[in-house]
């Protein structure tokens, strides 16, 4: 679920507000380039998309839509704006676009990838359709749009058993996840034909690290998101997207938690529960962290870099993401 920020519109009593996270010393640092971002939204009708792995100073200081990849760009939809420019990996921008086709849509750094998107070319998707023939491809949205393009319908880490189960056939191949698909397998009696990916991030947790959690955090609530290894989830009270996760804390206030997924998710749900205790085992995503407030301050001032994707690809992978919203 997205979320909008309070849209600040100077810095004034900005730096109360993220305190918690970040210290004092570095707030000289990154207020002058705040301050700019805000101008330069104003001046170009913009608004700034953030992920929730994306660092408090962007976060909370000049996003004006935060959240998962997918609710970002559905929020985006309802925004009336001349230029998206969105904190997080190439993916996410290319689907902002999908769907917000006549929006100039910007991302700081091209670079800024994900190995699960990495993972699966659309020649990968082709020759697994190909030997299975008549199994429905359910493409996470952690994919390029030339694989979303080759797939019959996409789903999200909150969407995924639904999208499976409304296919209504015993069969699907779920890509590229391993991990997610393996998670979801779980839970339904549609069997599962999987890719090898996985999120460098997710993928390096282990149920050894769960127990050592709870043996140093007597109480600790421990959320854990689907990408992980199954055994981690099993070993974690709850598994569910970084959306499900932020409602978890906002609905039923744990006095101690830890969120087993990107450092930065983290320090973002701690500004909105201060009175939560947040045990952070940190894996840093090295993708999310190449956005910055200077690539974005750049993006803006010098309108880069500008996110394209050819007309035939995009019609059908918009396709695959349209039927999945219908669902
Ligand atoms: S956290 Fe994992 S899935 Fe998300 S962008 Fe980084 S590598 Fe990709």
């Amino acid at each position: 679920m997205a979320n909008l920020s309070p849209r600040p519109a100077s810095t004034a009593g900005m730096y109360d507000r993220v305190s918690r996270v970040i210290p004092a010393i570095e707030w000289p640092v990154f207020e002058p380039d705040i301050a700019a971002i805000l101008a330069l939204k104003r001046a170009r009708n913009a608004v700034i998309l953030a992920h929730n792995y994306q660092t408090p100073e962007i976060f909370h200081c000049v996003a004006d839509i935060v959240g998962d990849s997918l609710a970002l760009a559905r929020e985006a939809m309802r925004v009336d704006a001349d230029v998206i420019v969105l904190a997080g990996v190439h993916f996410m921008a290319e689907t902002a676009k999908l769907l917000n086709p006549d929006m100039t849509v910007l991302i700081p750094d091209p670079a800024a990838g994900c190995s699960l998107a990495e993972s699966i070319t659309p020649a990968d998707v082709r020759r697994l359709r190909d030997l299975h023939p008549g199994v429905p491809i359910v493409t996470y949205v952690n994919t390029s749009a030339a694989v979303k393009a080759e797939s019959d319908i996409c789903c999200t880490s909150g969407n995924a058993r639904a999208i499976v189960e409304s296919l209504g056939v015993p069969r699907v191949i779920m890509l590229p996840d391993e991990y997610l698909a393996r998670n979801i397998a779980r839970e339904t009696a549609v069997d599962i034909i999987t890719w090898n990916g996985t999120c460098e991030v997710h993928a390096r947790f282990t149920a050894a690290d769960i127990r050592q959690l709870r043996a140093d955090h007597p109480g600790v609530v421990v959320l854990a998101h689907p990408e992980c290894p199954p055994d981690v989830v099993l070993a974690a009270d709850f598994a569910g997207s970084t959306a499900a996760m932020s409602d978890y804390v906002r609905d039923r206030q744990p006095a101690r938690v830890v969120l087993v997924t990107e450092c930065s998710m983290s320090d973002n749900v701690a500004v909105q529960h201060p009175n939560v205790d947040f045990i952070r085992p940190c894996n840093l995503c090295p993708h999310m962290k190449r956005i910055t407030l200077g690539n974005i301050r750049a993006a803006l001032e010098e309108n880069r870099y500008e996110v394209t994707i050819d007309a035939a690809v995009a019609a059908r992978a918009r396709r695959a993401v349209e039927r999945m919203l219908a669902v």
